[in-house]
C-alpha cells in the first residue's frame, strides 16, 4: 500500500493533459488556414514528446492504430491529430502519380491522413470501431480501421461507401457521444454511449454491496475474514466446519432475506461470485486507500495538525 506521504507529493505539472477548452477541428467548420488551426498545431505537436521519437508528427494517426485506447488517447485521436497543411507535398505512387488530396478531409469529416504510412484512416472507426469489429476481421473491414487505406485511385469510391456502413456509423455516434461526455457535458462516458450497459454496471454494484458491506463489518470490529474451507459456493446450510467471518455474515445476510446477494450467489458463474480472498483483498485495500483519502482530505483542510505515533 502507498505511504500516506504519497498524498502529500507536489503533483507533477509535466504529465500529459488533455486541455480543459473543448476544440472542434472538424474541417467542415474551419478553414485549415485559420490562425486558431495555427495554434492547434503547435499543441499537437508540443503535446505528446515521447511519442515524437517514434514519428515525425507526434499525433500522426498511425501511432493510435491497432492499439486498445484509453480515454485520453481516444480524445486525442478524434481531436488533436495530425492535419497536414494545405501546401504538404503528398507521396505519389502508381503510373499517373496518384496521391492524397487534401480536398478529401473536407469532403470527409472522419477521414484522417497518416504521413508515416501514406495511408487513409478513419478517426471514429480507428477510436470506437473495434466495439463493432474484429480486429481479424475481413481485409475490406480492415481498411480505413486497422489498416491504412493508400489506393488512391479509388479513394472517392471507398470513402464514399465506408461512410455507408453500420460499423461507421456507429462508431461515428459513439464518438460524438464520448466528445460530449469528455467534455463534462454529460456525467457518464459508459452510460451514454450504452443505456444496457449502464444497467448493467448498476445492478454488478448493488450486488457488490452486500460483500463489501461484510469486508467492513469485520474490518471495523476488528474480526478475521477468512475460516476453514471457505472457498466454492456459499449456501444457507451452516458448514461442517467454521469457514470464517466473512461468509458466515453474507450467510446471516442471506438467511435475513437479502434477495440482492441471494439472486447474485443464484444467479452468478462460480467464477464471478466476487466471493474469493483476492476480491476481499481487493475490496480491503480500496477500503484503505478511501480511509487514508480521506484522512488526508481532513488534514489538508485543518489549520493545523499533529501526528501521534504509537510504536
Ligand atoms: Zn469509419
Amino acid at each position: 500500500m502507498s505511504s500516506i506521504l504519497n498524498f502529500f507529493k507536489p503533483t507533477n505539472k509535466n504529465t500529459t493533459s488533455v486541455p480543459n477548452v473543448p476544440i472542434d477541428v472538424d474541417l467542415d467548420k474551419s478553414s485549415v488556414d485559420s490562425p486558431s488551426t495555427k495554434k492547434r498545431k503547435l499543441e499537437i505537436v508540443t503535446s505528446d514528446a515521447t511519442d515524437a521519437s517514434r514519428n515525425t508528427f507526434p499525433n500522426d494517426i498511425a501511432n493510435f492504430c491497432r492499439k486498445n485506447l484509453n480515454d485520453i488517447k481516444k480524445y486525442e485521436v478524434l481531436m488533436h491529430y495530425w492535419i497536414p497543411d494545405i501546401d504538404f507535398k503528398f507521396p505519389t505512387s502508381g503510373k499517373r502519380n496518384w496521391k492524397f488530396q487534401h480536398s478529401w478531409l473536407r469532403s470527409f469529416v472522419w477521414l484522417v491522413y497518416s504521413a508515416a504510412e501514406d495511408g487513409a484512416y478513419c478517426r471514429y472507426c480507428v477510436s470506437f470501431g473495434s466495439n463493432y469489429i474484429g480486429k481479424g476481421g475481413h481485409q475490406n473491414i480492415n481498411v480505413l480501421v486497422h489498416t491504412a487505406f493508400r489506393d488512391w485511385k479509388k479513394a472517392l469510391e471507398k470513402f464514399r461507401e465506408h461512410q455507408t456502413k453500420k460499423y461507421h456509423l456507429d462508431a461515428m455516434e459513439d464518438g460524438q457521444n464520448f466528445k460530449l461526455i469528455y467534455e463534462n457535458r454529460k456525467n457518464d462516458v459508459i452510460s451514454e454511449i450504452d443505456k444496457g450497459r449502464k444497467m448493467q454496471l448498476l445492478e454488478n454494484r448493488q450486488k457488490l454491496i452486500p460483500i463489501i458491506r461484510a469486508i467492513l463489518l469485520c474490518g471495523r470490529q476488528g474480526l478475521p475474514l477468512r475460516g476453514h474451507r471457505d472457498q466454492g459456493s456459499l449456501s444457507l446450510k451452516m458448514p461442517e466446519e467454521n469457514d470464517g467471518n466473512f461468509r458466515a455474515l453474507l450467510r446471516y445476510a442471506l438467511d435475513s432475506g437479502d434477495q440482492i446477494l441471494a439472486n447474485h450467489l443464484n444467479t452468478a458463474g462460480s467464477n464471478a461470485t466476487y466471493l474469493s480472498f483476492r476480491i476481499q483483498n481487493e475490496i480491503i485495500d480500496i477500503a484503505g486507500k478511501q480511509i487514508t483519502t480521506n484522512i488526508v482530505q481532513r488534514v489538508n483542510r485543518s489549520g493545523c495538525f499533529s501526528v501521534i505515533a504509537d510504536g
